[in-house]
């Protein structure tokens, strides 16, 4: 091949490299108790990655505060490892006063942050900072039918510009289609009346694609979701599902939920963004203004 030089062994070089060291991805989980963060989880990495938490049941008492907790697994796919981390933040809003009660999520967010640029800035650096930095925050909407909630909006609005936000309809199975068409169109008006920049924010496409694959996205966010992690026989094929007097929600059917749209989106399109968009504009906007505080 004359005049090859070999530029597009990159990829293959990537590649290698990838399947050397793996990667990190940190998903946050945000909603009231009971919404199906915990099953959405597992639904998602089809294990038993989020367990309920020893001794916390619904009809608990609940702590008066956000109780948060990390969990790590090393999942592995063709040969490729990715180190997932779910921090689970169980009881957001449940409480009568909820006042701040952001606070702990926010610091949290900040506190990963914080941890890379101490890192970064060490002068023996370590070749590959662990990464803890939160790459997408799902917010679990309640189901309702009516509105969203005025500490949805508070906590989505304060949180947007520290963390990419993913808005969901949780236990989207309680709703009719028409149901939950209407209450996805108001939900979005909603966000965007209240100014709320969910991920993918359009100011960071970078080109028409990129636009037009984001549009469409952006149109279907909210996505209105099912959970489970129990599989039964449809169709002699074995699907997650849940099973009703009236039949089986198939969880990654299309005609049934949104999951399917979700998981693709999260994990087979948009992955590698949601890392760069933490990287370049999240923890940057961090940074420059930890740098700031001390003085340049
Ligand atoms: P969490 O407190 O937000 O973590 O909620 P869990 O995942 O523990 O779920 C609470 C309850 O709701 C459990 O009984 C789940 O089986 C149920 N659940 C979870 N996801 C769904 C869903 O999509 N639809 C329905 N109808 N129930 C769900
Ligand atoms: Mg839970």
């Amino acid at each position: 091949l004359l005049g090859y030089i070999g530029i597009d062994t990159i990829i293959e070089q990537m590649r290698k490299k990838t399947m050397k060291t793996g990667f990190d991805f940190n998903i946050m989980v945000v909603g009231n108790s009971g919404l199906g963060k915990s099953t959405l989880v597992n639904t998602l990495f089809k294990s038993q990655v989020s367990r309920r938490s020893a001794g916390w049941a619904r009809d608990d008492k609940i702590p008066k505060t956000v109780e948060i907790k990390a969990v790590s697994h090393v999942l592995e796919e063709g040969g490729v490892k990715m180190k997932l981390t779910v921090v689970d933040t169980p009881g957001f809003g449940d409480l009568i006063n909820n006042d701040n009660c952001w606070d702990p999520i926010s610091k949290y967010i900040n506190e990963q942050y914080e941890k890379f640029l101490k890192e970064e800035v060490n002068i023996t650096r370590k070749k590959r900072i662990p990464d803890t930095r939160v790459h997408c925050c799902i917010y679990f909407i309640s189901p309702t039918g009516h509105s969203l909630r005025s500490l949805d909006i508070e906590f989505m609005k304060r949180l947007s510009h520290s963390v990419n936000i993913i808005p969901i309809i949780a236990k989207s199975d309680t709703m009719t289609i028409e149901e939950r068409l209407e209450f996805k169109q108001r939900v979005r008006k909603e966000l965007e009346m209240a100014g709320i920049e969910f991920y993918p924010q359009k100011e960071f496409d970078e080109d028409m694609e990129d636009k037009s694959d984001n549009d469409k996205i952006r149109e279907a966010i909210p996505f209105a979701v099912v959970g489970s992690d129990k599989e039964y026989q449809v169709n002699g094929k074995r699907v997650l599902g849940r099973k009703t007097a009236w039949g089986i929600v198939e969880v990654e059917n299309p005609n049934h939920c949104e999951f399917a749209l979700l998981r693709d989106f999260l994990i087979r399109s948009h992955l590698q963004d949601l890392k760069e968009v933490t990287h370049n504009i999240h923890y940057e906007t961090y940074r420059a203004k930890r740098l700031n505080e001390n003085g340049g």
